[in-house]
């Protein structure tokens, strides 16, 4: 088993809407475990400014998937939410970030983890840190909290969903689901 934190983001259409369904669909897949949710923040975009604001979390997991096939189900995932790929950093209706898994590193044409930003990105390192601040960021011998210290990202968040409050919608969300999967199967 490894642990997987993954960061969410959407700045175009239901955006907490799409977080909370993204969580439960992630959270009803059977091999992945769905063990904490950070709070939801809005944030400013950073990079390319002319865009909404976003909506951003953070999702702890733990499955026995490698991580070539986690991404593969994370990347569909946002397929499936309606993402269009236009432009680095502009905007979207779902963003699923790989940030950490375990203590591991991997450098690959398509996959890069930890995450290549995520020392740059307080609307990441912050709810990262509201799950686990004491996970050393592989290659920084750095923990999330100590990162999150020194990150230099000053744009503007704010926290709007508690993590209590988003754990019990992604909750809901996954009970919705479960009927029609149930029904499709027999
Ligand atoms: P960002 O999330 O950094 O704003 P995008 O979502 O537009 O940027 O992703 C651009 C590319 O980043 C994706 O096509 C993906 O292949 C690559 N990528 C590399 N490492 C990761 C990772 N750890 N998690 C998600 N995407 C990654
Ligand atoms: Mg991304």
């Amino acid at each position: 088993m490894s642990e997987y934190i993954l960061g969410l983001g959407a700045n175009l259409g239901e955006r907490i809407t799409t977080l909370e369904c993204a969580g439960a669909e992630l959270a009803n897949h059977p091999q992945m475990h769905l063990l904490k949710v950070s709070s939801l923040y809005e944030t400013e975009p950073v990079g390319f400014k002319e865009q909404p604001d976003f909506i951003n979390g953070a999702v702890l997991f733990s499955s026995d998937l490698p991580p070539k096939a986690f991404f593969r189900i994370t990347q569909t995932l946002e397929t499936r939410f309606g993402r269009i790929r236009n432009r680095p950093w502009g905007p979207r209706t779902l963003d699923i970030d790989i940030l950490l898994i375990d203590s591991i590193s991997i450098e690959t044409e398509r996959l890069i983890v930890p995450h290549p930003q995520l020392r740059y990105r307080r609307f990441a390192l912050l709810p990262a840190a509201e799950l686990a601040p004491n996970w050393v960021i592989p290659g920084s011998g750095c923990t999330v909290a100590e990162a999150l210290a020194d990150c230099p990202d000053s744009g503007r968040l704010e926290c709007i969903v508690s993590q209590h409050h988003f754990l019990k919608r992604v909750r809901e969300v996954q009970q919705w689901a479960l009927p029609s999967i149930s029904a499709s199967k027999g």
